[in-house]
C-alpha cells in the first residue's frame, strides 16, 4: 500500500495520520497474515514498543485492525478491510498452524450461520481452525 492510500485509510477511520501511524499501517498492510506484536516490533525498528502498542490499540478502537486470538494464547493483528468504519464486517475464518505458529486468513471460506439461543446478544465471534498449514503438512510426510 502506498503512503497516500495509508493516509486515506487512516483518515477514513478518524485517525490523525502521523508519520509513526503511517509506518505502522503500512507494515500491517504489507503482512499477508495476521502478525503478533513481536513480529511487528521486529519489522519496525524505528518506533519503540510502547508506541507500537498504543497505536495498535488506537487502530483497534477505530476498527482499522482486528485482533485475532491465535491458537497459542497470543494476540495477532490484521488490517480490517471492512467497508464500514463502525463494524468489523469483514470477519472471516482463521487457521492456526500448530507447527509454524502462523495464523492464516481464510477469506474464501463461508462463515457458518450461527443460531445463538434466545437472550444472548452476539457482538463478535472468533473462528479459529487449528492444524497444519499446507507447507507444514507437506513436511510431515
Ligand atoms: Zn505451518
Ligand atoms: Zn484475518
Amino acid at each position: 500500500m502506498d503512503e497516500n492510500k495509508c493516509i486515506l485509510l487512516l483518515e477514513k477511520h478518524g485517525i490523525k495520520p502521523t508519520s509513526n501511524r503511517i509506518v505502522i499501517a503500512k507494515s500491517l498492510a504489507a503482512c499477508e497474515n495476521p502478525v503478533s506484536m513481536k513480529e511487528l516490533e521486529d519489522q519496525i525498528i524505528t518506533i519503540d514498543k510502547s508506541n507500537i502498542f498504543r497505536t495498535l490499540t488506537l487502530f483497534r478502537d477505530n476498527h482499522l485492525v482486528h485482533t485475532v486470538e491465535d491458537g497459542a494464547g497470543g494476540t495477532k493483528y490484521e488490517l480490517c478491510f471492512s467497508k464500514s468504519i463502525e463494524t468489523d464486517e469483514d470477519e472471516h475464518m482463521h487457521f492456526f498452524c500448530e507447527r509454524c505458529h502462523k495464523t492464516f486468513c481464510l477469506y474464501d471460506m463461508p462463515i457458518p450461520d450461527l443460531c445463538i439461543p434466545l437472550g444472548y446478544q452476539m457482538h463478535s465471534v472468533n473462528f479459529m481452525i487449528k492444524g497444519l498449514c499446507p507447507k507444514c503438512s507437506k513436511k510431515k510426510q
